[in-house]
């Protein structure tokens, strides 16, 4: 079965952010983990949230209130607009993207500059960095 991946990558979603979301294979860029922490939102795969979340931050997620908002959203397509560092080598990472996504059936563009950083190898989400163009809320 192969679709295609919520991220929009070229790939298939079996060969794009499922095997990450999986386990099975680890995000080599910080880019990788921006895109598979997409598709988890899309998919409601809350583990993979958490577990991606670096770990000062991660204890103040609550899984139920996660799976939730997961529900109450529909992803709808994820650009990248720029990266700094993030990669193979390096140890922290900037990913700045524009995730559309539909909330209370209404249109909504979520603008966001990301920051990562390894643990023990492997990519976590650290924090939002500065957040523009939050439309509609009151
Ligand atoms: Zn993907």
């Amino acid at each position: 079965m192969s679709r295609p991946c919520p991220c929009g990558a070229k790939a298939t979603f079996d060969k794009h952010c499922e095997p990450v979301i999986d386990g099975k294979i680890l995000a080599d860029t910080a880019e990788r983990l921006m895109r598979a922490r997409f598709t988890a939102y899309s998919i409601g795969d809350v583990d993979f949230l958490i577990a991606t979340t670096a770990a000062p931050q991660r204890e103040n997620l609550d899984a139920d209130e996660l799976a939730e908002y997961c529900d109450s959203i529909r992803c709808i397509s994820l650009k990248i607009l720029a990266t700094e560092a993030g990669g193979p080598k390096d140890e922290t990472g900037m990913v700045r993207f524009h995730a559309s996504m539909q909330v209370d059936g209404k249109r909504r563009l979520h603008a966001e500059t990301s920051q990562f950083h390894r643990e023990d190898g492997a990519w976590v989400y650290e924090a939002e960095d500065e957040e523009v163009g939050e439309d509609g809320e009151a």
